[in-house]
């Protein structure tokens, strides 16, 4: 049998519960227990892949193909598990079983309403992980804050599992902010005993409080946090800024919070937590060696959360390499022929990032076509890739309008067109090509010589593909497609053979790395991304030595 963490948030959204409750999971887990972790969140929509990035940050597609919150990727980062679609849950798709269900007559009679009928179903879902036999310990973050319209039935529904379990399979980890005030110099307690309170008023009383701050917490005001939220004052935990989250599970670990967690799901013969590796990770992270400057191009970059993924890919891959990897964002928009040297002279590696619609895309060709010419390393990812094709149609084999029917329907040179399956698609939720597809990769190949294997299996998330008609021309013209999908062809990976590191991928492969397991392609990017910088100051680059971690 499973036992069951809840993690809700109280005062303000952001605080990083996705992250404490990653670090919690990872440090149950460093002690043995198998655990994973899933998001319930309150929102209507019945999965975030219809939201655009600027609304709710990168969408994180899992191997079954599910678009899911990108706490979901902090999650398999952390744990180095595999998430899948019922790890991530939204009010909308439980309204949408309930009603579904009330059409097929299952509730004939009854009139349908929250309590007992969504309730019953996000109780359901709670319980759905651990009814597999796979887990000792299921963690639930809710998304929202305490408080909130949409997030009552959530609260309810943990309100009640509270009630039905025995006591020690079950409890609520509260994340709360306690705020300093610079005039009065001193840190305020009173925001968290609201939030815990008005947790109570809706039944749920908390067992441990995690508490946001910027400031250490005496032992005074933890006295003071557990007096008036009700409970013991080992359980208020500090939570202090980290100058990584990969720090945080460290933090908590001195704070207790896993020991805390056992003792109340009296969880005993539990070993001592083995972090080594962990612990690795940060030793190379803290201490770099070298420095390299990536150019990240993209239309989104006001927004970081955005690109999350790769972000976080190019910090296991920096790791590996004791490389600090100084992420440069290159608005797409604003990139045009003329301006496109100055802007990413600096530069020791170039990454195009994925994306939608027409919104600076020229942008992203031409700084392909300056690191095509200029043997800057190159990575594209899926619209990246997409760029990397257009770009050498146009420039290479001369194809002047070559473009892709996503931006232009009409060009006479479609070298990157819509998928037959997509050309009857007309609704837009979760019809893209989505989740893990395998890929083998042709011998004797940049791709090959990365990943060292000839199958592979990645995620994707897209509508549009390399248009095989063409294939002939550009392989004349020198464009390798290193990787195939072996049931239908269809291109993945495209790489040059006279360029340092060029390469373009279809599918994503920011999602699948994770602490423990860098991906081969970022550490192998930020190796020649080193390799130029090394270059452009002359010294003799070093190989890259085959370590892990
Ligand atoms: N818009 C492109 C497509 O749908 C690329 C998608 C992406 O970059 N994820 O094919």
């Amino acid at each position: 049998m499973a036992k069951f963490i809840f993690v809700t948030g109280g005062v303000t959204s952001s605080l990083g519960k996705g992250i404490i409750a990653a670090s919690l999971a990872k440090l149950l887990q460093s002690r043995g227990l198998k655990v994973t972790i899933q998001k319930f969140d309150p929102y209507i929509n019945v999965d975030p892949g219809t939201l655009n990035p600027y609304e709710h940050g990168e969408c994180f597609v899992t191997d079954d193909g599910a678009e899911t919150d990108l706490d979901l990727g902090h999650y398999e980062r952390f744990l180095n598990i595999n998430t899948s679609q019922a790890n991530n849950v939204t009010t909308g798709r439980i309204y949408q079983t309930v009603i579904n269900k009330e059409r097929e007559g299952e509730y004939l009679g009854k009139t349908v309403q929250v309590i007992p009928h969504i309730t019953d179903e996000i109780k359901r879902r709670m319980l759905l992980l651990g009814d597999s036999g796979k887990y000792d310990i299921v963690i639930t973050e809710l998304g929202g804050t305490v408080g909130d319209i949409e997030s009552l039935p959530f609260v309810e529904a943990v309100r009640q599992l509270q009630w039905e379990m025995p006591e020690e399979d079950c409890m609520v980890v509260h994340l709360t902010l306690i705020p300093y005030l610079k005039a009065a110099k001193e840190l305020k307690t009173k925001p968290t005993q609201h939030s815990v309170r008005l947790l109570s008023q809706e039944g749920v009383q908390p067992n441990v409080i995690v508490c946001r701050t910027e400031h250490p917490l005496s032992d005074e005001i933890k006295r003071k946090i557990a007096l008036f939220c009700n409970v013991k004052p080992n359980a208020v935990i500090e939570a202090m800024d980290a100058s990584t989250i990969y720090e945080v599970p460290l933090k908590m670990l001195e704070e207790g919070l896993d020991v805390i967690v056992l003792k109340k799901l009296q969880i005993n013969g539990y070993a001592a937590p083995e972090l080594t590796k962990w612990r690795g990770f940060l030793d190379k992270l803290n201490y770099p060696k070298s420095r390299v400057k990536i150019g990240l191009i993209g239309k989104y970059i006001e927004l970081q959360d955005a690109y999350k993924s790769i972000l976080e890919s190019f910090i296991h891959a920096g790791s590996i390499n004791q490389c600090k990897v100084q992420i440069v964002n290159v608005h797409s928009e604003y990139i045009t022929a003329d301006n496109v040297a100055e802007k990413l002279k600096d530069l020791d590696g170039l990454l195009v990032a994925p994306g939608f619609g027409s919104r600076g895309v020229e942008g992203k060709i031409a700084a392909v076509q300056y690191a095509r010419e200029q043997q800057l390393p190159f990575f594209g990812i899926c619209l990246g890739m997409q760029m990397a094709v257009i770009e050498y149609a146009r420039n290479v084999l001369g194809w002047k309008d070559a473009h892709s029917t996503e931006m232009d329907t009409a060009t006479p040179y479609p070298v990157i067109a819509l998928m037959d399956e997509q050309k009857k698609i007309r609704k837009k939720g979760g019809t893209m090509r989505l989740g893990a597809y395998d890929c083998d990769i042709k011998e004797n190949s940049l791709a090959f010589n990365i990943y060292g294997q000839e199958k592979i299996s990645e995620r994707h998330r897209h509508r549009w593909e390399f248009n095989n008609k063409f294939l002939t021309d550009f392989e004349n013209a020198g464009l390798i497609p290193s990787g195939k999908n072996p049931a239908n062809g269809l291109v993945e990976i495209v790489e040059l053979k006279d360029h340092p590191f060029f390469i373009g991928v279809q599918y994503h492969p920011e999602l699948k790395s994770t602490v423990e397991n860098p991906h081969p392609l970022f550490v192998h990017f930020v190796q020649a991304a080193k390799e130029f910088s090394d270059r452009k100051l002359n010294i003799k680059p070093e190989k890259l030595e085959k370590e892990t971690i």
